[in-house]
């Protein structure tokens, strides 16, 4: 298959073939086997060209092309076919507000003409029902007298496959429907993998892998999304596979009904369905003109990653059942419906090459290094990837084509490569034995993940050490950049942190681009750091594991740098939020004779090592992690984050088992909410906040209370 195919301009015809063509094999990948080979977006682009040729050449369009004939792909042979009594359809697309908007007009448009036609003589009011577009796989789901008689795929729109035993097989989905259910009833909507559910099979197929490796068998493919994983595990031959994938369903559209009337609008439709027990999603929503619409999609743009499971778009649809029969359908989706597709945040890309980074602690972390692409809103050249056994899990190799994923404001990940288009004989990638900075061997201690560089004179460590210690968050020395210090380094001007104290005013004026002002400027900031809080200066210091927070913690149970570097690993592992790991390393940190210097060489400086004062606060949250999410009336977050910690808690961002309570301010996220009422942690609204402050004590009934949002 080529990569580029035919020139538009000169061979649109030979283009709109070699279009269809790839558009062919990406709907077999993704429809029928579940592992696409490119990521939606560039799907999406295939069709809009062919789409864009077509209404420039529509002597070129055919019945067969898949801009103009039914949907997805062909049912597989490994189930029984189904014909559906009602077509399943795909849905057509708008990309963004605009396109939006065009078929807001375009469906007005519509029904005008309509209504001019007809006996009404007034204009009918539009509502819309947006509802969350869910990334899974259609199915119809049909009862009859109440009972679970048959599942279906989409499959071609016409005939799906039959995946009764598995759907049968899926907690979330009735196989019994209450008293009420007329004689047939097929539910349609989408069966999908919640984030929970994907990210433990991935952990298991990632095990797995591991004792493959070690009895030297091929690895099994390590699943890269919920979508496609979600597929694969329904249209399973043992269906006991499928239901020990924790599988779910919304139900999004009513299908065939017989015994029943059916309700006049979609939204009653779906209430009727959620009365019978079938689950309907909550944050559908009815709205009555299109800058409601907009709004909706516009909160799901931001909100998208605080729900459970993932979702690729909004489904607008007209609620009216008669308006939508007025509408009607073309040969792909009806026209009463759309989905508006959120930005995408999955590219496809090319592994150019795996590159080590020396970190300011010595930690090497391999990096890929990406043929640059626009995903999740910027373009990515870079990716970490941790460390050894991160590569090994994702089996990514220079030459891959991998798959890019940028989540919100979550880093850019590689999640894995697209095994199909590996060049033949790819060789693995492996982690280098020495520095690249400095050409000394890197080791990695048992137990560790991480390779380190333990040379203390590696230049690329040492730099990024001052770096750290000159940063905001630690020692913060304004006008003591990253080039600052390079240059600093490359003149002999310092070696090491300590160093930063000696610099002096005669030698900087000589250096290139400083002046009087310039080095006045530098000498207060670094005169002003050295009263930073000892927590600042702890985290300065580049001690493996010890990150911001950890040092404040240190600084605040032992008040003063004397007293830390005289404690031992059980003093210091006896503190709330320091574990053993990040004791240990503190400890041997202080034992080298190198740092005993250095950190002497500090104090002669006249670096602050004491404090803070000791709250004087009771200290009713000893020990506690308390959450706190959407917005308080009087407290930012980061107020309400120190409240917490000057009476001895924590304020973790994320919710867990050990959290000692939610509180629960103005639109919380709705994934903590969900989490915490999962885990039956006690729920506080901001009166109860300030009440646990006071007392650390819990409002008696606050774990049976009703949150909704
Ligand atoms: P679609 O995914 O754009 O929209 C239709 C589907 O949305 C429905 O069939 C249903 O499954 C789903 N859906 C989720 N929530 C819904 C709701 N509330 N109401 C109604 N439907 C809802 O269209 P499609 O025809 O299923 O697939 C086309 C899309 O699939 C492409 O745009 C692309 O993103 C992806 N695709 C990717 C590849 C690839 O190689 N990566 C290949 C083929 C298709």
């Amino acid at each position: 298959m080529s990569i580029t195919g035919p020139d538009s301009e000169l061979d649109p015809a030979g283009r709109v073939d070699w279009l269809r063509e790839q558009i062919h094999t990406h709907n077999q990948a993704y429809y029928e086997r579940d592992a696409p080979i490119i990521a939606d977006a560039e799907y999406d682009l295939l069709m809009r060209e062919l789409r864009f040729l077509e209404d420039a050449h529509p002597d070129l369009i055919t019945a067969q092309s898949p801009t103009q004939s039914g949907v997805g792909g062909s049912p597989s042979e490994q189930f029984s076919p189904v014909q559906h009594r009602r077509r399943m359809m795909s849905l057509d697309n708008a990309m963004d507000l605009d396109e939006l908007r065009a078929w807001g007009e375009r469906t007005a448009r519509r029904l005008a003409e309509i209504d001019a036609a007809g006996p009404a003589d007034t204009a009918r009011a539009v509502r819309y029902v947006c509802e969350l577009k869910i990334d899974g796989l259609a199915v119809s789901v049909r009862y009859e007298r109440g009972r679970l008689v048959q599942a279906a795929t989409r499959g071609d729109g016409r005939v799906g496959e039959d995946v009764t035993a598995n759907v049968s097989g899926i907690a979330a989905v009735p196989q019994q429907l209450g008293p009420s259910a007329p004689e047939v009833l097929e539910a349609r909507g989408e069966i999908y993998l919640p984030l929970d559910s994907f990210h433990a099979l991935r952990e298991r197929v990632i095990a797995e892998n591991e004792e493959l490796a070690a009895k030297g068998n091929r690895q099994r493919p390590v699943p890269v999304n919920p979508r496609n994983a979600g597929a694969g595990s329904l249209r399973q031959k043992d269906p006991t596979v499928t239901a020990s994938r924790g599988l779910a369903w919304w139900c999004y559209q009513l299908g065939e009904i017989v015994g029943a009337e059916e309700p006049p609008t979609h939204s009653a439709a779906l209430a009727w369905l959620g009365g019978m027990g079938i689950p309907v999603n909550p944050e559908t929503k009815v709205v009555d003109n299109l800058d409601e619409v907009y709004k909706f999609c516009a909160h799901w743009v931001e909100h998208r990653h605080e729900l459970p499971y993932e979702i690729d778009g909004v489904v607008i649809k007209i609620d009216d059942l008669a308006t939508q029969q007025a509408l009607g359908e073309t040969a792909k989706a009806p026209r009463w419906a759309i989905a508006f597709k959120l930005p995408p945040e999955e590219r496809t890309t090319t592994l150019l090459d795996i590159q080590v980074s020396i970190g300011r602690t010595g930690k090497a972390t391999p990096f890929a290094v990406l043929k640059p692409v626009f995903v999740g809103g910027s373009t990515v050249g870079m990716s970490t990837l941790h460390n050894e056994d991160q590569v090994r899990h994702k089996d990514v190799r220079p030459g891959d084509t991998v798959i890019l994923r940028k989540a919100g404001d979550v880093i850019p990940e590689v999640v894995g490569p697209v095994l199909e288009l590996r060049p033949e004989g790819l060789p693995e990638w492996k982690f280098p034995s020495n520095c690249p900075s400095c050409a000394q061997p890197l080791v990695r201690h048992e137990g560790e993940s991480q390779h380190l560089c333990i040379n203390p004179e590696c230049p690329q460590k040492r730099w990024a050490s001052i770096c750290h210690f000159a940063s905001r968050g630690a020692m913060d020395i304004d006008g003591l950049g990253e080039q600052q210090i390079a240059s600093f380094l490359e003149l002999s001007l310092m070696n090491d942190v300590a160093d930063i104290f000696s610099l002096q005013a005669d030698r900087l004026l000589h250096l290139p681009g400083y002046q009087q002002l310039s080095v006045q400027n530098l000498l207060s900031a670094i005169e002003a750091s050295k009263s930073r809080p000892l927590g600042n200066l702890l985290f300065g210091l580049n001690i493996l594991h010890l990150g911001a927070s950890g040092g404040q913690t240190l600084a605040a149970a032992f008040g003063s740098l004397e007293a830390i570097m005289a404690a031992s690993v059980e003093d210091l592992s006896a503190v709330a939020g320091i574990g053993p790991v990040i004791a240990g390393s503190v400890f041997s940190f202080f034992a080298e004779p190198a740092n005993r210097d250095l950190v002497q060489r500090l104090v002669d400086a006249g670096v602050n090592t004491v404090g803070p004062e000791r709250s004087l606060l009771q200290q009713t949250l000893s020990g506690r992690g308390v959450v706190v999410t959407g917005s308080l009336a009087g407290f930012s977050r980061d107020a309400a984050a120190s409240a917490i910690k000057e009476r001895g808690g924590t304020a973790p961002g994320s919710v867990s088992k050990k959290t000692f309570a939610v509180v629960i301010g103005d639109e919380p996220g709705a994934s903590k909410l969900a989490k915490a009422t999962e885990l039956q942690i006690p729920l506080l609204n901001e009166a109860e906040f300030l009440q646990l402050l006071q007392t650390g004590e819990l409002p008696a009934t606050s774990a049976d209370q009703d949150v909704s949002i």
